[in-house]
């Protein structure tokens, strides 16, 4: 069994009408390929809502930061269609640059305040670069519902943003982020994670959870943040861009999980930069 592919607008609303006709529920999962169990999770859970599964991959230029993160990133469209195949997906969009950013392509999608701090921070113009290309995914397909994994928290709240402001009719759905065994949550990125450098970077999350336990149970957050970002750096992070406590509802800063909250970090490894999130149960005494 292959999955078919798609290249054009023309092809993937072709492909959508015929569905439509059938009356057919329509899923959507945006990712940039290099696919991995944390993205074959969404496209398992947009099978379990929709009747037809368009997943899309498209290593999107605008939201990079460095043309050096851009070129490096991995590029393994073969593999990831023989892995959308065996999940199930009905179709592969896999545009050409022309057809997300024609010749004279001048309009930007930017959400104010949940992308400003911590990721936005960082990566200036980021969120300008998915904003822009997940709202014209969302327009180019008609999908009933689209699916983003927790692992990129802040931008699953970027997307729900911009979605509500902009009245797409899309409903957008979370999943859990999916963790190798040793606690490291799965990125492409880690591919480029020398081999001492993969044996350390679950130190990460472990930090993560640690910190959210005490949080849960009543700690005020400065110290467990400050301590948590010690121990990152003594396992060899650095820097560590930013690890925050913030409401998941709002992406507001909090000083202790007084409501639902939400631990998240970006620190370096070597070259490479990673990000994750935890959940921090509510401590209501
Ligand atoms: P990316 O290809 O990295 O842009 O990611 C595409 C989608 O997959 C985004 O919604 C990500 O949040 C999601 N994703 C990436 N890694 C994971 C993971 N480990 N667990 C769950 N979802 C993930």
């Amino acid at each position: 069994m292959s999955v078919p592919v798609v290249r054009t607008v023309a092809e993937l609303r072709y492909a959508v009408a015929a569905w439509r006709a059938e009356r057919l529920q329509v899923a959507l999962v945006p990712t940039m390929g290099a696919l991995h169990e944390g993205h074959l999770s969404l496209v398992r859970a947009a099978l379990s809502r929709a009747e037809r599964v368009i997943v899309t991959i498209f290593v999107n230029p605008k939201q990079f930061n460095s043309p050096a993160d851009l070129a490096a990133y991995p590029r393994t469209e073969e593999t990831d269609a023989a892995m959308l195949a065996g999940a199930g997906a009905h179709l592969l969009y896999a545009p050409l640059a022309g057809e997300i950013y024609p010749e004279g392509f001048s309009t930007t999608v930017s959400v104010a305040s949940v992308s400003e701090e911590m990721e936005g921070r960082f990566r200036p113009g980021h969120f300008d670069g998915v904003a822009t290309v997940v709202a014209k995914l969302f327009l180019q397909s008609g999908a009933d519902c689209a699916f983003f994994g927790e692992k990129d928290f802040q931008q699953l709240q970027v997307v729900r943003r911009m979605a509500r402001d902009l009245d797409i009719p899309v409903e957008i759905v979370a999943c859990p982020t999916i963790r190798e065994r040793n606690g490291l949550a799965m990125s492409s990125r880690n591919a480029r994670l020398s081999p001492q450098e993969h044996a350390r970077a679950p130190r990460l999350s472990e930090v993560l959870f640690e910190a959210a336990a005490k949080m849960a149970s009543g700690a005020d957050a400065q110290p467990v943040l400050a301590q948590a970002r010690r121990a990152l750096e003594d396992a060899g992070f650095g820097p560590v861009e930013y690890l925050e406590l913030r409401s998941s509802a709002s992406l507001a800063p909090l000083t202790r999980a007084s409501e639902p909250a939400r631990l998240l970090a970006a620190a370096w490894l070597g070259q490479v930069r990673l990000i994750d999130n935890v959940e921090v149960a509510e401590n209501d005494p």
